[in-house]
């Protein structure tokens, strides 16, 4: 045991900057320097990627997709994040494959955690429930069945570009399911691509966006920490 290790050769103790205080959540509340996007009351941090308020329904003290209204996006923009979302597929399964509960995270709006119904039901592992969708395969299937809460949390460090759009620096995500690392700070590719080879497009600071993939996924006490 080194527990006085910061008298090690080299080191020194350091006592400042002294870390913000806070106050953590209980596993059902955010913690206390956590932006709200989603309480279940409204969903007024949210809009349509396309043009307009979100027509999502508010329900069971979150909202879930109305399939045909398209998908929605964060009214603010973000960059490096951990990021709090419980998410619920349908419990009448319907489907199979990719056709089964998909709805999507997409980091600034580009980067997808895929949400999906992988509880016993199979489809390409890049694109199963915990993927980086197209790009890395979760290292366990966490998933609970169908029509159970389920949470992501999810720590993401935004890719950096040079003016001329050059990137600087790739971004990684980082994805606990229920508790458990199934995404282990992977280093993106580019954009979540369906077909082909993702490549980066240089950004800044991005709404967070949800996938209307046809499918009445809901989502529930979602908040996040801006890092
Ligand atoms: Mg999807």
């Amino acid at each position: 045991m080194f527990l006085f290790s910061s008298h090690a050769i080299g080191q020194e103790a350091i006592w400042e900057p002294i870390p913000a205080v806070i106050t953590p959540g209980d596993r059902t509340s955010p913690p206390s320097d956590a932006i709200i996007l989603l309480d279940g009351s409204n969903l007024d941090e949210w809009e349509s990627t396309k043009e307009g308020m979100a027509k999502w329904k508010l329900e069971d003290g979150g909202m879930s997709v109305v399939p045909g209204t398209g998908s929605i996006k964060t009214i603010k923009s973000f960059g490096d994040c951990q990021l709090h979302i419980e998410w619920r597929s349908p419990a009448i399964v319907k489907g199979d494959s990719q056709d089964r509960g998909n709805s999507g995270i997409f980091l600034q709006g580009n980067y997808e955690v895929q949400v999906l119904d992988s509880y016993n039901s199979k489809t390409y592992v890049n694109g199963q429930a915990g993927s980086i969708y197209k790009q890395y395969i979760p290292l366990v299937n966490a998933c609970r069945p169908p029509g159970e809460w389920q949470m992501y949390d999810i720590i993401f460090k935004a890719p950096v570009f040079e003016d001329n759009g050059d990137l600087l620096s790739p971004g990684y995500l980082s994805v606990l399911q229920n508790g458990v690392l199934i995404q282990n700070h992977v280093e993106l590719k580019g954009n979540t691509a369906h077909g082909g080879k993702p490549t980066y497009e240089k950004h800044g600071k991005l709404p967070i966006s949800l996938q209307d993939h046809g499918s009445t996924v809901s989502y529930r006490n979602i908040w996040i920490r801006e890092l």
